[in-house]
């Protein structure tokens, strides 16, 4: 029989508590990120009864079709997480009702998101730098030896808090790849940590998704994003 997403919910969360505990990690808040493109409003508002109170979605026009309309759920106390690759003409709807943004890539991006971020009183505007570890393009993302030069660019500017960094493993689902991948954006974190960048520390770790979540969590994640985990696999 299928599995609630109750159960899957429960399931999910022991096994993160599983892999902080495995990797000496068992005071560390791990952030849960319910990502709902493709599932429907009931599923959605099943999550968020079970306590859920981050959700994802990666692109807007869902995330407005599903959540602003009149029939949406009622959900104060939800904050939304944008995940997707965004575009230029879209950052005026997201930030005025979404949390925070994980892939910003790009510096035309990051002045459009001050701006509307200043006009809408949300300044500073969470961000988090998407950086792309695997030199896939489709994933987008700052290539790794461009971070830095971006990064002081970025946490100078006033109207955004960069928070941290985020990544897509590849989709190998290899242990050892994957694992590494996490590992170096750990790595990148803590190089920016000691640099004195404005706007202070980054320390969040986006990282992880229904495949490679436990390792991820293994490798410092703080935040995982979560679709088939909880929800079932997507239709095509
Ligand atoms: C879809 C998506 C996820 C969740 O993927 P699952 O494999 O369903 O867990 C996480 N992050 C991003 C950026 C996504 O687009």
């Amino acid at each position: 029989m299928k599995k609630t997403v109750q159960e899957s919910l429960a399931e999910v969360l022991n096994r993160v508590e599983k892999a902080k505990v495995h990797s000496g990690r068992s005071s560390d808040t791990v952030r849960l990120v319910a990502v709902t493109k493709g599932v429907g409003l009931d599923t959605i508002q099943q999550v968020v009864q079970a306590g859920v109170k981050d959700l994802g979605e990666n692109r807007w026009q869902e995330f407005r079709d599903k959540f602003l309309s009149e029939h949406s759920i009622a959900v104060r106390t939800i904050q939304w997480h944008f995940i997707g690759r965004l575009q230029k003409n879209k950052v005026k709807h997201v930030v005025p009702s979404m949390c925070c943004i994980h892939s910003l890539d790009r510096w035309d991006l990051a002045g459009e998101v001050e701006r509307r971020a200043v006009q809408e009183g949300k300044s500073p505007f969470p961000v988090f730098v998407q950086v792309n570890m695997t030199g896939n393009p489709a994933q987008g993302g700052v290539k790794e030896n461009e971070l830095f030069t971006f990064l002081e660019k970025l946490t100078a500017l006033e109207g955004l808090k960069v928070c941290g960094f985020m990544t897509i493993a590849p989709l190998c689902q290899e242990e050892k790849k994957t694992r590494n991948i996490f590992s170096r954006l750990r790595e990148v974190r803590d190089m920016a940590r000691q640099r004195k960048l404005p706007g202070g520390v980054p320390g969040e770790l986006s990282m992880g998704m229904s495949d490679d979540y436990e390792w991820a969590v293994q490798e410092g994640a703080t935040i995982v994003r979560l679709g088939r985990a909880l929800f079932g696999e997507r239709r095509p």
